[in-house]
């Protein structure tokens, strides 16, 4: 079964980790065993490889740089032109991938409908991974002219905020409005009908952001704030704001975000008792506020700056996604239900933005 995956930072392991993601999962672990600079290393659950094993056939991929000015203490570059010139590395590790024909990447709707045939095809040609192109935190976009300049690139979703407070919008764990800055590049994302990434904005920046953008939006990696109490999650108003707008909302596979009470650094999946099961009561929990199957999909982040140590158990690598399916099937989901979580939702999602 096709697996949609609406948010993966690819780029980012392949330049700041290192990964050489044409590589099995276990390679790369083995290539990485003994270091300790970052706390995924060796633990990692992420590569093209691992994804075709599994049918991810296709995913929203970011480019990911934050600008940090002087008063911030999160780690960023010190201004938007290095931000801007780290998203074109990724972009340019992105267009090596598609040259050897490990990735391809998916702008418009004949490009998707083709795409998903080539997927649906019963044969053992290596298929290439599609990727919507996606902008997390819009720090880099140096001017609002920019944005066009990435458009032209590919670039089809855009998040303003991360972490912290950004140029446009303020993000996790910071409080603010998205000014005039962040009203000017939404009217910019609604003129290119770029998709827009409703994820990591604070609550002010995000009903601030509703009150005047009316384009297409999605949350690519957002789970329940009924389940587990921190701003990084939605609370069912959100929830509810986005179902009006048709949004689908892509549930993520970091831990701590899936289960409450979760200690960086000293809980384990195990001791936590987080599986894939758990994604399923913040899927069920959408599911029965909204009354259907429709808002719901997946956006793992499975390589987000953790790995096996901050993911499911019983997942060892992305490919372990194969397992929802039967998950959902054993919780009562009908087989309609199960595909539109697993993919059709977000495809019906492009289908409609990409069509106007
Ligand atoms: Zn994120």
């Amino acid at each position: 079964m096709l697996i949609f995956d609406a948010h993966l930072d690819l780029a980012m392991n392949a330049l700041e980790w290192n990964r050489n993601l044409t590589w099995e999962v276990a390679e790369i672990r083995k290539m990485e065993h003994g270091m300790e600079d970052k706390p995924d290393r060796g633990k990692n659950t992420v590569s093209l490889d691992a994804m075709r094993k599994g049918s991810i056939g296709i995913c929203v991929a970011t480019q990911i740089a934050r600008y940090v000015k002087k008063s911030n203490p999160l780690p960023g570059w010190n201004s938007p032109e290095q931000a801007w010139a780290q998203t074109q590395g990724q972009l340019a590790w992105y267009k090596a991938m598609e040259e050897i024909g490990e990735m391809t990447q998916i702008t418009n709707l004949t490009q998707l409908e083709q795409h998903i045939n080539l997927w649906n095809l019963d044969s053992n040609q290596k298929k290439p991974i599609g990727y919507i192109l996606s902008l997390e935190g819009a720090d880099s976009i140096v001017s609002i002219a920019h944005l066009e300049k990435s458009y032209d690139q590919g670039l089809r979703a855009i998040g303003p905020a991360h972490y912290g407070p950004g140029t446009y919008a303020f993000g996790t764990n910071s409080t603010g409005g998205i000014g005039t800055k962040g009203k000017e590049l939404l009217l910019e994302i609604a003129r290119l009908n770029i998709i827009l990434d409703a994820t990591h904005l604070c609550d002010q920046s995000f009903w601030e952001t509703m009150n005047v953008y009316n384009g297409p939006v999605w949350a690519s990696h957002n789970n329940c704030r009924t389940l587990v109490d921190h701003n990084r999650q939605f609370s069912d108003e959100q929830l509810q704001e986005l179902f009006k707008r048709k949004a689908v909302i892509g549930m993520a596979l970091d831990a701590w975000m899936m289960a409450p009470n979760w200690v960086r650094g000293q809980s384990t999946p195990k001791t936590m008792g987080v599986t894939l099961d758990t994604m399923l009561d913040h899927i069920d929990h959408i599911c029965q506020l909204s009354g259907n199957a429709l808002h719901v999909g997946i956006g793992t982040d499975l390589d987000g700056g953790f790995g096996k140590e901050q993911c499911p158990n019983d997942l060892d690598t992305i490919s372990d996604l194969q397992k929802v399916p039967k998950l959902l099937a054993a919780r009562g989901y009908s087989d309609e239900d199960i595909k539109n979580i697993t993919s059709e939702n977000f495809l019906r999602f492009l289908r409609s933005a990409w069509s106007t």
